[in-house]
């Protein structure tokens, strides 16, 4: 049985083989009237409605938790129909939310200071699973102004590339959730294949994991960068087809001892040259067994004063529901999954 919620417009117009309205009528009934019974579609011919019913079906995954942080941070655990648990999380700002989607069971490419990697891989999330996660907040809270998607949750995005796209274009799309492009942001290790058609597929925003500024320090937290070394990725940035005055933002989760020194903030400034760059600094966050530490206060101001000085824009990122382990590296991807975190 199909889900409608895994097809775009074009695939649910190539399922109905109807006119072209058609698909628009569906979606609309899918999207801004949240019906989950075919047989709803009351401005669609019964008989067509009846072939539809008999291939495809409307079906969500299930909330089994919602928790709210005291900074109002919400986290939201999906229980997906083979039984494995997502989360995502809902972070406010001053006049909107962001939710944070997963798009995957797990992750294979074990990075050295997150949960996830070490949970391993489980599977794929099909589109219907990563768009629930967006429709869900915004339909139980219309009042929220849910206005950004980051897909920063569980799993590497781009090794999951058809569906992710799929999920992109689907919540984008002015006949459904609607939302604009620049909202959607993209979070990704530096799997350069994906990265060479993300735009031309999405035209969503990009954020690269970087965390390093040489290949040495990378490949020791990231293994993925044995397979996709920094001036390949670098490269593959540099030629990323933005339109002007669009960034793309590198992550950085400063690590005690690791990649927090004044050389490192230089050697970051050094190899981001030449590429429409912003850096978005994380703290590590510290949990149980981790092999890393916080870094101190005043190594995070030097590291971050340096960066200021330079041409380069740079954000601190404050992080949120750490009371519910909804923080960047805090995720938990389940009473089933063990803990997890984010790219
Ligand atoms: S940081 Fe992202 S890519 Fe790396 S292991 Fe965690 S979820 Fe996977």
């Amino acid at each position: 049985m199909i889900n409608l919620l895994d097809l775009n417009q074009n695939e649910i117009h190539n399922l109905l083989d109807d006119k072209p309205y058609r698909s628009s009528q569906v979606f609309q009934w899918i999207y801004k009237k949240a019906i989950t019974d075919i047989n709803q579609m009351t401005n669609i011919a019964k008989n067509m409605r009846t072939k539809l019913a008999e291939k495809a079906t409307i079906v969500y995954p299930e909330l089994i938790e919602r928790q709210v942080s005291e900074d109002t941070t919400e986290k939201y655990a999906y229980r997906l129909n083979d039984g494995n648990v997502i989360e995502s999380v809902l972070i406010p700002d001053k006049d909107h939310w962001t939710i944070c989607v997963s798009s995957q069971v797990g992750c294979s490419l074990g990075c050295k200071f997150c949960y996830t990697g070490r949970m391993g891989f489980v599977r794929n999330l099909m589109p219907s699973e990563i768009i629930a996660q967006v429709l869900y907040p915004m339909r139980a809270f219309p009042q929220k102004n849910i206005r950004n998607v980051v897909f920063m949750g569980m799993g590497e995005p781009l090794l999951n590339y058809d569906s992710v796209v799929r999920a992109v274009q689907i919540i984008t799309d002015v006949k459904g959730p609607g939302i604009s492009t620049r909202r959607v942001t993209v979070s990704s290790c530096g799997i350069i294949p994906g990265l060479k058609t993300l735009w031309r597929d999405t035209h969503a925003a990009l954020a690269i994991s970087l965390n390093a500024p040489t290949d040495q320090q990378r490949s020791a937290i990231m293994p993925i960068n044995t397979k996709y070394p920094l001036n390949d990725l670098l490269g593959v940035l540099r030629e990323y087809p933005l339109p002007r005055r669009r960034r793309i933002t590198m992550e950085y989760v400063l690590l005690k001892g690791v990649n927090d020194s004044l050389e490192d903030a230089r050697n970051l400034v050094r190899v981001l040259s030449g590429i429409k760059a912003k850096i978005n600094l994380i703290p590590f966050n510290q949990w149980p067994g981790a092999p890393f530490q916080t870094p101190d206060k005043a190594s995070v101001e030097a590291f971050e004063a340096y960066l200021k000085s330079s041409p380069l824009t740079v954000m601190m990122r404050r992080e949120k529901g750490q009371d519910i382990l909804a923080a960047c590296g805090q995720l938990a991807g389940g009473r089933v999954n063990e803990q997890s975190r984010t790219c």
